[in-house]
């Protein structure tokens, strides 16, 4: 048996991924599964917009969005629920000459190595994206770039996972490893103890605080808060995701647009909205698109992305015969879920005691 703690994007990917194989599998979920930072992401698949300038990671998560294409496809078609994948491109836009130099340069980087990024002149932009306002004076488009309901993709992996006989058991309360003979022994909960030769931890913020774990194995993990909130866009007035400075912009096919997000919020699980910073994300979106002034806000929330001490996930076998990680995806957690069912899968066949078939 192995048991996935855990039911974020993550934990339900590896889940379904495990089942598929034939593997049984149950999945112990805190609270409510794809209720947590998977609920609160905001669904930018943003290889090279995303960046922090590695190109190694950023050929990793274009990588994974290969992957992901296929996962979701596949999703769609066995539940019938559309997580509306868009791979139309990502545009940044400029409002000074700093940032365009900056952007101008970035696009002849990635064209150099292949990728399909663009400069586009006011006139330019203005066609793909005519609501732009006087401040642009230029954006990149990177093409291989884009953005799927997060939300959506949620409902979809449950009912893949159910489909496919993993047994998602929801607020359970925080379960704890245990372990006997200096290897994996199961998890317990309140409802007692459940015996697995497997546990993964994809318990996403809280990767470093799953109780019974040993130290040498502990992953350091911290919350970073964001927050973003939601315009009513009655008429469509963006057509892809947009960057602009200070805030993204992503139009969902329910009329409804996403403006994100605060960034280095280490505050650890505080959950409060603070309404200067939403006033402030909202700002800046209306000085790129000023007809976005006098919509309405009509959800604003918080969430709390995992951060490792470098940025990038944990993710496979650890030193403790029959314990694997999959925690610290932080702002790329919603384009990584499916490569990292895929590699946990893969490591899990390769390393458990009884793999799965
Ligand atoms: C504001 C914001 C914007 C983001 N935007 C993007 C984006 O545009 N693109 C992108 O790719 N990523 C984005 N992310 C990141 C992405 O949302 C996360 O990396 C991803 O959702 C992490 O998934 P997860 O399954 O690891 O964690 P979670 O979704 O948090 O799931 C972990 C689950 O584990 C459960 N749990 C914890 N401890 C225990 C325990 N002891 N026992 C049982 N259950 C437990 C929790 O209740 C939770 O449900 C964003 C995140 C935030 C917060």
């Amino acid at each position: 048996m192995i048991v996935v703690v855990g039911a974020g994007l993550i934990g339900l990917s590896i889940a379904y991924e495990l089942a598929k194989r034939g593997a049984e599998v149950r999945v112990l979920e805190a609270g409510d599964s794809a209720a947590s930072a998977s609920w609160s992401g905001a669904g930018r698949l943003a290889p090279f917009t995303e960046s922090d300038g590695d190109e190694a990671l950023e050929l990793f998560l274009a990588t994974a969005l290969g992957v992901y294409q296929v996962f979701v496809k596949e999703l769609h078609k066995r539940t019938g629920i559309d997580p509306y994948l868009r791979v139309d491109g990502i545009v940044e836009v400029a409002h000074d000459e700093t940032q365009a130099a900056r952007l101008r340069e970035r696009v002849e980087t990635l064209e150099g190595r292949g990728i399909h990024a663009h400069w586009l002149e006011p006139e330019d932009v203005l066609r793909i994206e005519p609501w732009l306002g006087p401040a642009t004076v230029g954006a990149s488009l990177i093409e291989d770039e884009g953005q799927i309901d997060n939300r959506q993709l949620g409902k979809a992996l449950r009912m893949a996972c159910a489909d496919t006989g993993v047994r998602i058991e929801e607020r359970t309360g925080p379960v704890a490893l245990e372990t006997a003979d200096g290897r994996v022994a199961g998890v317990r909960g309140r409802e007692g103890f459940l015996a697995a030769e497997v546990v993964v931890n994809a318990t996403g913020a809280h990767g470093g605080e799953l109780a019974g774990v040993p130290n040498e194995v502990r992953i350091p993990i911290e919350p970073v808060k964001g927050q973003l909130l939601v315009l009513a866009m009655p008429e469509r007035r963006v057509t892809r995701l947009i960057y602009a400075p200070g805030a993204y912009l992503i139009p969902r096919l329910d009329g409804t647009l996403v403006v994100g997000e605060t960034t280095d919020e280490h505050a650890g699980f505080d959950a409060r909205v603070d309404p200067f910073a939403t006033r402030r994300l909202r700002e800046a979106a209306i000085a790129a698109i000023p007809a976005l002034a006098g919509l309405d806000v009509i959800e604003q929330w918080v969430g709390h992305r995992p951060r490792s001490p470098n940025g990038r996930p944990y993710v496979g076998a650890t030193a403790l015969e029959g314990y694997f990680v999959a925690s610290g995806h932080y702002r790329n957690g919603v384009l990584l879920a499916p490569a990292t069912a895929l590699a946990i899968a893969n490591v899990i066949e390769g390393k458990a005691v009884e793999a799965p078939h």
